[in-house]
């Protein structure tokens, strides 16, 4: 049996008028990739500052057991948290830096200096290690912000975006990065929107719409609950009429992507047959193709069905 490291019961949190957290619960083992998905303002990032007593909940309970032992908070040395906004000092120089933050988390100084070279060199860095941080770009300092929060070798590490201001090639390097600490046995925590990339990593996928629950379980098991599902997606090349699809009532689901493409959500009780064919009906030059739901199909029916 895999032990839970993190339980979190009932939480909420209302800001002015906002409900930014309504009743949501879930619980981490030890070894999972837990990805927390949703879009803007759902209330991911206001979860993860509660868990480490950031903010306070109007309401819930946390309990932590990183050590065998119940807790309501986790200790500096436990955790590794990347924050959503840079938190870092921006006129010191580096690699001082990250060897100061390993060190006050409990990491011996010369071991810290050694990882933090290590990591920035992996990282293309090197080179910019007696620069202060303020000089480097965006997705430069984000890669900064990473080592920052995991070169004490957390056993449990909170990624708020880990992603944000990184380019593609980076982003997949993050993924292969993260999968890497995880092998070594440290439980993650993400939040991200870019659900092509979590689903890559994760085992386990909490999805939060306007501070409640769409989704909570494992990553196997929602592919699961839509694999009978289909989607058939619309490339138009010519112009698309969006009056002309509403009349098209055998999908479960129709979305349309910046004016030229359209995806359609079958169930399983839909003859495909008859679709096809009614679908070709329909005004317009525009290719088809199909294929079975992602994480952001599964998402977007949620979010309409909620
Ligand atoms: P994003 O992906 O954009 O970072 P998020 O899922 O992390 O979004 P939160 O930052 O948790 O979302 O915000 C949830 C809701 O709470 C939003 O409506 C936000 O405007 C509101 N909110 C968050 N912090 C505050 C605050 N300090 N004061 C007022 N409202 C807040």
């Amino acid at each position: 049996m895999q032990n839970t490291v993190l339980r979190v019961k009932s939480l909420s949190k209302n800001f002015s008028s906002v409900k930014a957290l309504n009743n949501i619960s879930f619980s981490i083992n030890q070894g999972d990739i837990f990805a927390f998905l949703g879009p803007n303002g759902a209330g991911k990032t206001t979860t993860l500052r509660i868990l480490l007593d950031i903010i306070k909940a109007d309401d819930g309970q946390i309990e932590w057991n990183l050590d065998g032992n119940a807790h309501r908070l986790p200790k500096a040395s436990q955790i590794g948290y990347l924050p959503e906004e840079r938190g870092l000092y921006l006129d010191i120089p580096i690699l001082k830096s990250l060897v100061y933050l390993a060190s006050i988390r409990g990491m011996d100084k010369t071991e810290a200096k050694k990882s933090a070279l290590e990591w920035l060199e992996r990282l293309g860095l090197a080179d910019r290690a007696k620069e202060k941080l303020q000089v480097l770009s965006k997705g430069n300092q984000q890669k900064i912000q990473f080592i920052a929060s995991i070169l004490h070798k957390p056993i449990f590490a909170i990624l708020d975006e880990p992603f944000s201001g990184l380019d593609p090639l980076n982003q997949e390097l993050f993924i292969e990065f993260i999968r890497e600490i995880n092998n070594q046995g440290t439980t993650i925590l993400l939040s991200a929107h870019q659900m092509q990339l979590v689903e890559k990593i994760a085992n386990k996928v909490f999805l939060i719409n306007k501070g409640e629950e769409l989704y909570n379980g494992s990553m196997s098991e929602i592919y699961k609950t839509f694999e009978n599902k289909k989607i058939i997606e619309l490339h138009y090349k010519s112009a698309l009429n969006e009056n002309a699809l509403k009349n098209f009532k055998e999908a479960e689901n129709i979305e349309v992507i910046e004016n030229s493409i359209v995806k359609l959500t079958f169930g399983q009780n839909s003859d495909l047959k008859t679709v096809l064919s009614n679908l070709a009906q329909l005004e317009g030059d525009f290719d088809i193709s199909t294929h079975k739901p992602d994480l952001h199909d599964i998402f977007l029916y949620l979010v309409k069905n909620h």
